[in-house]
């Protein structure tokens, strides 16, 4: 009982060792992948971000160049050459015509109340309609940065900042402002009142094209509505993009992407890949620890079946040789003198050296067989005449055992090829189970017949039955049934793979149909040969 327990112990203990030999890796790898595709997606991330600021430089930078232009063609409109008013006003109108991403000027000139406004959309029936008083109040608004300006103008560099100009229904327009003039006469607040949407369409795109090459996508959003003002190409989904504002007009922004596929989704279905690779490695890896699993137990239970065997063996040989040696002695000495009890310890010497015979017999054969030694001479047999022979020679043996023997042979059975002697073990060996293994009811039915292409040889017994989980495993070698009625009878565990392995040898089978408490009966099949 003990040695079970350490049995069930070692080989729960050899199944964890296996199972965290596979699962321990694969976990580790997994979380691995984990954490090298979050450091693969930050370094992506990084990569874009690198990229994006690379290209938000330079459209900042192209935008400023452009606002610059302009301010240098504006501050040479409004240098004291053209002397009339009139020739300024026609300049300017020309130079709005000529870049249509400027809606209108306005000129606040220092100390006049309300500035001068050029520009077809400006003060005209073009929406936006930014008033004087409206321009006005942003400047007022961004007095600070103005005197900034000033400061820097003073310094001889002109800055150009953009302002927002709210009008009275919340629209806000995006001005750059600029100080010129004051070379003569006093300075003045210039702003270029942008159409943000026509810039980036008009003057941005290009260079956009030009940024975007033929690895990246870009495109311009309005931040507060979403909607893109232009983009080099489909810009696909959102989680793909990283966006940026830009400088100047504040309330778009840049957003970038990989062309094609992405690498987030090289790396990602590179990450499944894996992860499907290390589920198949596992359940390789599982099959074969529960292969090994399954050997290594077979083994155990092996060798420990083998130490039984030894015990049981002994116990075997002895039991009968105790017997025959007690009788022999009585008789030796004399002591018996009733015939009748000289003629029962007659028999028992015989019985029980006949046992030791059967015993030895199959120790040797079994021997033979593992050594692949085990001969088979196969002739046409009379199949009844077989059976008829053994249970002859078993009769007294079986009716001494208290068993009520019957028979249901049919004589019309065909012959087979099978080796006599052979057979008879097998026959011999499934009775002497039944004797065994059967208790108070000590009954036996030996029948033939033919059914298919096979002619079988059935034993029923009335005995303790055998489990159906067991009645597969009792034919392995040294296979014992440990639980139930067995535990006390005494055996090899050799006498059913005997069996199995003569009717192995002749092509047919031993099957086995048993229930507990009730009995088993079972059947040799051989092919029949016509
Ligand atoms: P042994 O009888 O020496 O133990 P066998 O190989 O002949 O070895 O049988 C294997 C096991 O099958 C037996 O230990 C027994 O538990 C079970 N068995 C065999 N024949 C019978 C039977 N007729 N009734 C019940 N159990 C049986």
């Amino acid at each position: 009982m003990l040695a079970k327990f350490g049995q069930i112990g070692s080989k729960r203990r050899l199944g964890s060792i296996l199972v965290l030999l596979v699962i321990l890796p694969a976990v580790f790898f997994s979380v691995y992948e984990f954490s090298t595709l979050s450091a693969s997606e930050e370094l992506i991330a990084e990569v874009y971000r690198q990229q994006l600021d690379v290209v938000l430089f330079s459209l900042n930078q192209y935008s400023w160049d452009v606002a610059n232009s302009w301010a240098n063609a504006i501050d040479e409109i409004l240098s004291p050459n053209p002397t009339t008013e009139k020739e300024r006003a026609s300049l300017l109108a020309s130079f709005l015509r000529d870049n249509a991403a400027i809606q209108g000027l306005f000129i606040a000139y220092e100390g006049s109340h309300s500035p001068r406004i050029y520009g077809p959309a400006l003060g005209s029936a073009q929406p936006p309609r930014l008033s004087p008083a409206e321009i006005s109040a942003a400047l007022a608004n961004e007095s600070a940065l103005i005197s900034r300006l000033r400061e820097l103008k003073a310094t001889g560099y002109r800055k150009i900042d953009p302002i927002f100009i709210t009008e009275a229904d919340g629209t806000r327009s995006l001005a750059l402002v600029f100080i010129s003039g004051g070379e003569e006469g006093k300075p003045h607040v210039i702003g270029m009142v942008l159409d943000a949407e026509r810039f980036v369409t008009e003057n941005l795109a290009r260079k956009m094209d030009e940024a975007a090459g033929d690895n990246f996508l870009l495109s311009v959003n309005r931040k507060n509505f979403g909607d893109v003002v232009y983009a080099t190409g489909d810009m696909g989904r959102v989680e793909d993009r990283q966006t940026k504002d830009l400088w100047l007009f504040a309330d778009h922004s840049v957003a970038i992407r990989m062309k094609g596929t992405t690498v987030e989704d090289v790396v990602r279905s590179r990450f499944y890949r894996n992860l499907a690779l290390i589920g198949l490695l596992s359940i390789v890896l599982i099959a074969g620890v529960w292969v090994v699993y399954r050997t290594v137990r077979r083994e155990v239970e092996l060798a420990q079946l083998k130490a039984d065997f030894v015990s049981n063996v002994s116990h075997e040989i002895k039991t009968p040789l105790a017997l025959i040696r007690m009788v022999g002695e009585t008789l030796q000495m004399k002591r018996v003198t009733s015939e009748k009890k000289k003629q029962d310890y007659y028999d028992t010497i015989v019985q029980e050296s006949e046992r030791l015979t059967r015993l030895i017999n199959n120790i040797l054969s079994f021997s033979r067989m593992e050594a692949g030694k085990k001969d088979y001479h196969l002739q046409p047999t009379d199949v009844h005449e077989l059976v008829t022979g053994v249970l002859k020679h078993y009769q007294t043996h079986l009716e001494h055992e208290g068993f009520t023997v019957q028979t249901d042979l049919d004589r019309r059975v065909p012959r087979i090829l099978a080796d006599h002697g052979a057979v008879s073990e097998a026959i011999v060996n499934i009775i002497d189970n039944a004797v065994k293994y059967s208790r108070q009811e000590r009954f036996l039915r030996v029948s033939t017949g033919v059914g298919g292409s096979s002619v079988f040889v059935d034993i029923e017994d009335h005995g303790i039955g055998i489990e159906q989980d067991q009645q597969t495993k009792i034919f392995e070698k040294f296979y014992r049934v440990s639980t139930g009625l067995t535990h006390d009878t005494k055996g090899t565990g050799l006498g059913l793979t005997l069996v199995r392995h003569i009717m192995d040898a002749h092509h047919g089978s031993v099957t086995v149909r048993s229930v507990v408490g009730k009995g088993s009966t079972f059947r040799l099949s051989f092919p029949t040969h016509t």
